[in-house]
C-alpha cells in the first residue's frame, strides 16, 4: 500500500513576538519560528497507523514551501515516514488555495501510484480547509473529512470515524480516497532516536514546478482568482474592552453587537 501525506510548514502562532508584524502591517515571517501544521501531525499519525496494520505500506509526505520546509521531511522521517520532498519554485509565489492544490496535485500525480492521501483539516495560517477537498476533486476522488480516528483499514477500504458538530459518524470508503484529518485524532508520535540519526545526513529531495509537469497557466499568481482587497491590521486598544456583569441581557447585547459588527 501506498500513502501520502499532505504537511505544511506554519508560522508558530503561539510564539508571536514584539516583532512580528512590520511597521505597515504585513507578518514578518522571518521573525516568526515555524512548525509542523498541528493536524498534519494528526495525519501523519494515522498513516503510520495504517502501515503499523498493513505490511508493505510506504508512507511518502509532501510539502510545498520555501527551502527550508524541509524540515517538515526531516521531522516527518524521524517520525516514522519512509520518505518524501519539498515542492519548492518561484513559479508558485503568489499561490491561492485553487493554484495551492493544483500545484499540490500535480505533485502526487507525478509521485506514481498511491492508495491513500492523509491531509490536515486545516493549515493554522491560512485556516480556509479548502486544499484537502480541492486536491480529492482534482484527482476524482472520493473524500472522507473531520477524520478522527482510524477503525479499519484493508487493501480495498478503509473506515474512519468522523467527528462532526452534533456527534460523531463512521463511514466506510473504497480506496483510493483522500481524508482530512481534525485535531481530536490521536497525537503523533515522537521521533525515534534511532532514526534521528539515520536519516542525519540523508538529504531531502526537492522538486520545482517542471518536475509535476503542470499548466504553467495555473500556477502562482496567474492560477490564483483570489484577489485580496485590503488588509486591515487590527490593535486592540484599551477603549475596546468592556466590562459586563455575567445577566442574560448583557449577553444576549454583547451577541447582538457581535453580529452586527460581523465579528461572527
Ligand atoms: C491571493 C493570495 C496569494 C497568496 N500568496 C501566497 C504566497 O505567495 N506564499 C504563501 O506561502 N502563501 C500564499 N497565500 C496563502 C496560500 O494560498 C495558502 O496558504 C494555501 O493555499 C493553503 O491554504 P490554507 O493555508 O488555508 O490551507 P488549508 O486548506 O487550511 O489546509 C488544509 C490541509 O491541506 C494541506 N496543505 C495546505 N497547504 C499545504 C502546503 N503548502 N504543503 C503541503 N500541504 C498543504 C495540509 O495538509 C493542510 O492541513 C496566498 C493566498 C492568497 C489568497
Amino acid at each position: 500500500m501506498r500513502i501520502i501525506v499532505l504537511a505544511k510548514q506554519v508560522p508558530d502562532t503561539r510564539n508571536v513576538g514584539a516583532n512580528a508584524m512590520n511597521p505597515n502591517g504585513t507578518i514578518n515571517r522571518a521573525a516568526l519560528p515555524t512548525v509542523f501544521n498541528p493536524e498534519d501531525l494528526k495525519a501523519l499519525e494515522m498513516a503510520l497507523r495504517v502501515k503499523n496494520q498493513m505490511p508493505n505500506t510506504t508512507v511518502t509526505v509532501i510539502t510545498m514551501g520555501p527551502p527550508r520546509a524541509e524540515e517538515i521531511i526531516r521531522d516527518a522521517r524521524n517520525r516514522g515516514a519512509d520518505d518524501g520532498f519539498v515542492l519548492s519554485d518561484a513559479r508558485f509565489a503568489g499561490s491561492d488555495t485553487l493554484a495551492t492544490s493544483y500545484a499540490l496535485a500535480q505533485a502526487i500525480r507525478s509521485a506514481g501510484d498511491f492508495d491513500l492521501v492523509f491531509c490536515g483539516r486545516q493549515a493554522i495560517d491560512g485556516d480556509t480547509a479548502q486544499v484537502g477537498p480541492q486536491i480529492a476533486e482534482k484527482l476524482g476522488l472520493p473524500q472522507i473529512t473531520y477524520a478522527e480516528a482510524l477503525e479499519s483499514v484493508s487493501e480495498q477500504e478503509i473506515v474512519i470515524r468522523r467527528r462532526l458538530e452534533q456527534g460523531v459518524e463512521t463511514v466506510c470508503a473504497a480506496l483510493p480516497v483522500l481524508v482530512t484529518v481534525t485535531s481530536a485524532a490521536p497525537d503523533c508520535r515522537y521521533p525515534h532516536a534511532h532514526r534521528l540519526l539515520r536519516f542525519a545526513k540523508t538529504p531531502v529531495e526537492v522538486r520545482n514546478a517542471d518536475d509535476v509537469q503542470p499548466d504553467f497557466a495555473r500556477l502562482g499568481l496567474a492560477g490564483s482568482p483570489t484577489k485580496v482587497k485590503k488588509v486591515d491590521n487590527v490593535v486592540l486598544a484599551h477603549k475596546d474592552n468592556v466590562h459586563l456583569e455575567p445577566t442574560e441581557d448583557n449577553l444576549n447585547e454583547m451577541m447582538k453587537n457581535l453580529i452586527n459588527e460581523h465579528i461572527i
